[in-house]
């Protein structure tokens, strides 16, 4: 059964879900339609997977589209998301056209009778060269776009310049942009499969499957597409290092998306890497591992997220809200949800992640406390229902400015 807005009161408290409710009514029937490029993996679906069913029990219309790609278009558009984070790329005018060719095909996903059209990161950004009626249009760039290559922010930011509105998790990611530009972090659903509490068996049976013991030595974990921004690499290295010491062991969980085609490379690059190592296990997952997922953080004692960039990282904010002790790079989104000291631990190096771990290792009552502010600050900043009332806030603000 879909979960409802009810179902939040015991962790929200009432005051927010009437609030939803109150405005939610003034937008009754008000449909939006968000449009993405995969239907699985990533932070994109999990937002969606929670938000569109929530919009619609709060009153409004929501639809979502996933645009369909060839394998050369997930090429080019993982060439523009490494370019918009800042990797040196070089774009051809035949990549361009590929982009150009994809969008065209799609065009029939638009619904001119739609109030607002929501396009997630750049891959359907070619869709605006077919905007037309009177829905209002809306860019949601769920990455840092901070360190974007010229090659690339040149070619698509004329598209973002189509839209009414930009969204950013950041204020800090703002753009030079002649058009309305907001911001919100994303939210975790504290009642999907993926974050909600788990019976015994649940726990018992789902460790079994995956082939992990429910006792032994400390589990340090990280959960992640297999892409080298979450720099898995660097994630073994630390643990080398940490293993020279300190007895635990390592689990590197992640899958693919459907749009994000050097998965498969990674994965192999991270299996040589760990080759030879018993105390490591690499996990390829399902598309559909919620629960395992869940039950994996649950299972760590500490949880790693080491990305050399992240628009927000909403794996951080599941495992604090698994009550977890962190340690994570400081750079974009996860900055605002470890605080160094308080929810959990920075560190910027290979050393220094190592040093981290081991520390926490060493004091499971900080670990602890840490695990509990974590848990509660996420509770208090990135948990859905608030994040659907942003969204509502938006598009009054929207409706406002016709
Ligand atoms: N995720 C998943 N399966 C995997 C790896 C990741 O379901 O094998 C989920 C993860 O739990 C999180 C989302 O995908 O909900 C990743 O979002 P995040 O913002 O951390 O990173 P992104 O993948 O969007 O860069």
């Amino acid at each position: 059964m879909a979960v409802k807005l009810k179902d939040y009161e015991n962790i929200t408290g009432s005051k927010v879900i009437k609030e939803i409710r109150l405005l939610g009514e003034k937008l009754k029937g008000y449909i939006v339609l968000h449009i993405n490029s995969t239907a699985v993996g990533g932070g994109v679906v999990e937002i969606l997977k929670s938000l569109v069913p929530l919009m619609r029990d709060a009153g409004l219309e929501p639809k979502w589209s996933v645009m369909e790609g060839t394998h050369e278009f997930f090429n080019v558009t993982k060439l523009f998301h490494n370019g918009l984070h800042g990797q040196q790329v070089i774009i051809t005018s035949e990549m361009k056209e590929v982009y150009l060719a994809a969008a065209e095909k799609n065009r029939y996903l638009l619904d001119e009778n739609a109030d607002l059209v929501v396009i997630h990161d750049q891959q359907p950004l070619g869709l605006t060269a077919y905007r037309k009626g009177t829905s209002r249009w809306i860019w949601y760039c769920h990455i840092d776009p901070l360190y974007a290559v010229p090659e690339v922010w040149s070619f698509i930011s004329p598209k973002v310049c189509s839209c009414d509105l930009a969204v950013f998790h950041l204020a800090e990611y703002a753009r030079n942009l002649p058009l309305l530009q907001y911001f919100m972090p994303p939210a975790i659903d504290p009642l999907s499969d993926k974050n909600r509490e788990v019976t015994p068996v649940e726990y018992q049976t789902v460790l079994e499957k995956l082939g992990i013991e429910p006792g032994g030595s400390p589990v340090i974990l990280q959960v992640s597409r297999f892409d080298r921004l979450k720099d898995p690499a660097g994630v073994i290295r630390s643990f080398k290092l940490l293993r020279k010491n300190k007895d635990c062991r390592l689990i590197l969980a992640g899958g693919g998306a459907d749009d994000d085609p050097e998965g498969k490379a990674v994965l192999d690059e991270i299996r040589e890497l760990a080759d030879g190592q018993p105390d490591i296990s690499v996990l390829a997952l399902s598309p559909d591992a919620d629960l395992e997922i869940n039950v994996l953080q649950r299972r760590a004692d500490i949880i790693l997220q080491k990305s050399l960039r992240e628009g927000f990282g909403l794996t951080a904010a599941e495992a604090l809200w698994k009550g977890k002790p962190l340690v994570v790079t400081p750079t974009g989104g996860l900055v605002y949800q470890v605080l160094h000291g308080k929810t959990g631990l920075t560190a910027r190096t290979v050393e220094e992640t190592a040093k981290k771990i081991a520390y926490l290792l060493e004091e499971p009552e900080l670990s602890n406390r840490l695990g509990a502010a974590g848990k509660e600050h996420v509770r208090q900043n990135f948990i859905l229902p608030a994040y659907l009332l942003k969204w509502i806030n938006l598009l009054f603000l929207l409706k406002g400015r016709r």
